[in-house]
């Protein structure tokens, strides 16, 4: 797609430190990285978000995210990971090219993921599923 970052990483246009590159993805070095060690696994296709992927294209992803987290895990020697993937501004996307985050943790580290737990009624959450489970 014309202007769009990613594509323009993955075709070779713009330069990106590659760790894994396959038909599908390629896995490149984050350039602003919230933790030493976080790659981003971009679609070959272009598709904005997870709503546009193509099924094929998804049930490839998660594996070549957990191959991509086991490399950074024996390069880091972390004690965790985050596999992450944002879709939509409100969730923190700021390049509409589906990617995934693999962001290796420490303990005690100080990078921000975790959310803080919302007060709730165990009604409403039924509620909620209950309108969740008629689009499924
Ligand atoms: P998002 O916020 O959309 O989930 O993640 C976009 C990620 O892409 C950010 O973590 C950002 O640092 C990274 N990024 C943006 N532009 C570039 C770039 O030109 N090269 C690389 N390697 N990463 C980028
Ligand atoms: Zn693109």
């Amino acid at each position: 797609m014309d202007n769009c970052i990613f594509c323009k990483i993955v075709n070779g246009e713009i330069g990106s430190n590659t760790v894994y590159e396959d038909d599908n993805f390629k896995a490149i070095m984050d350039i602003s990285p919230s933790a030493m060690g976080h790659v981003i696994i971009l679609a070959k296709n272009h598709a904005e978000d997870i709503f546009e992927m193509t099924e094929e294209d998804l049930s490839k992803a998660l594996i070549v995210a957990r191959k991509v987290a086991r490399a950074v895990k024996a390069a880091t020697g972390c004690d965790g990971i985050n596999i992450l993937q944002n879709n939509g501004v409100a969730a923190g996307q700021t390049v509409f090219h589906y990617h995934i985050h693999v962001v290796p943790r420490f303990d005690n580290d100080t990078v921000k993921i975790k959310w803080e737990a919302l007060s709730v009624e165990m009604d409403d959450i039924s509620v909620m599923a209950e309108k969740i489970r008629e689009h499924i």
